[in-house]
């Protein structure tokens, strides 16, 4: 019998009967950069870290089982993944990006991948016909789903299908939903990224990122660009994100139910102008998310009437930290404008949606009636001083 996901977070399975490491519970932290030869022209299998560390390849294993990839690859960052993988990609190639992407990928993409030559068209790919954009050079499709912040659903399957027929790669940053709720490979992606920063390791107290494949080409170029470029995950943070996905399964759950009850909460206030969060009956991409993931995650969007209303709000919150970041057991607010958002241009933020009076929730694990009550107090104080 096929693993559930919450015994998969726990267990590998390919790793038991196996007698080493002293019968240790917790995997152990290969701190070391280097090992010796086991013989002239021998190899024990590790070389050097840079290469293969222990820790960081049982993590790896354990990313790849929970995508049901073939290889992941974990980096330091979200950011050094992303930017390890526009190496595939060569000087004239063109990619399909959406143009709500996470500003530090759009960031990424405008100031150093199109200066190494590489084309970007950024488009809604939810809602306009991708195939349209499609050119002779184009190599990929890039998306998040839902995306960041403004919560927009792309169908995985349909995506797949085009880029399936046009032979491009579709690549999919899964982070908002983890491999908990979601599997994008199984839904016809190539490459999964995850900033491992945020539900995988979940705490708020580490960086890191992944690249998942079911393709043994891609797999390969990864193993040779890691092995060059030298991203890769250090053993100790390696091992922080192991402890922080035995528990994905209850936090995803936690947070999620936490969100819902948040974004029913914030629509009836008469400050609010619109909740943005796919949990939502009426959300554009509710239904899609339905049949492509298996819950709404905990992340949800909300603009208020005003930007002072906003910013209020802000500068009030006391156990709801304002800061920037997600997916980790604290309850976390941020200003996509200055924060997230900052270096994207004013014009695309507002296409987007993201305006002055934008707020993003990370919804963590605490009581949801001491989050709502933050929220009430710090809402019914704005409302006493905005209007008297
Ligand atoms: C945070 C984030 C990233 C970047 O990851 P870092 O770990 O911060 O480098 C990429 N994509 C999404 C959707 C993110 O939320």
């Amino acid at each position: 019998m096929e693993r559930k996901i919450e015994t998969k977070c726990l267990h590998l399975e390919e790793d038991e009967g196996d007698c080493n490491h002293y019968g240790a519970i917790s995997y152990p932290i290969y701190q070391t950069a280097t090992y010796a030869h086991s013989g002239v022209v021998m190899s024990i299998g590790y070389d050097y870290s840079r290469l293969k560390n222990p820790t960081r390849e049982h993590l790896e294993k354990v990313v790849a089982t929970l995508e049901n990839g073939l290889n992941a690859f974990a980096f330091s960052s979200g950011m050094a993944a992303i930017s390890l993988l526009m190496e595939i990609f060569q000087p004239g190639d063109h990619i399909i990006a959406d143009s709500d992407l996470y500003g530090g990928s759009i960031r990424l993409f405008r100031n150093v991948s199109e200066k190494n030559g590489i084309q970007f068209t950024s488009i809604d790919c939810c809602c306009e016909n991708i195939e349209s954009f499609i050119s002779e050079n184009t190599k990929a499709i890039y998306i998040e789903t839902p995306t960041n912040p403004m919560m927009n659903v792309t169908d995985i399957a349909k995506t797949a299908e085009i880029s399936k027929r046009h032979n491009l790669l579709l690549i999919v940053d899964n982070t908002f939903l983890s491999p908990y709720f979601q599997n994008p490979l199984d839904l016809g992606a190539d490459i999964v990224v995850h900033s491992g920063t945020k539900y995988l390791s979940g705490h708020n107290d580490t960086l890191a990122g992944f690249l998942v494949t079911k393709r043994n080409d891609i797999a390969e170029k990864f193993a040779f660009l890691i092995k060059t470029t030298g991203a890769g995950l250090a053993p100790f943070d390696s091992w922080l994100i192991l402890r922080g996905i035995k528990t994905l399964g209850i936090r995803m759950e936690k947070s999620q139910e936490n969100a819902m009850k948040i974004a029913n909460w914030l629509k009836n206030q008469k400050s609010v102008a619109k909740v943005i969060y796919p949990g939502l009956p009426e959300h554009q991409g509710h239904e899609i998310m339905k049949k492509q993931a298996r819950g709404f995650g905990a992340m949800l969007t909300f603009q208020l009437e005003s930007k002072e209303f906003a910013l209020s709000i802000l500068k009030k919150v006391r156990m709801i930290k304002y800061a920037e970041s997600l997916g980790g057991v604290e309850t976390l607010i941020t200003y996509p404008t200055t924060q997230t958002h900052a270096d994207v241009p004013e014009e695309i933020r507002l296409k987007n949606g993201i305006t002055e009076s934008t707020l993003r929730l990370s919804v963590g694990i605490e009581n949801a009636d001491d989050l709502i009550y933050e929220l009430e107090t710090v809402f019914s104080e704005t409302e006493r001083e905005l209007y008297g």
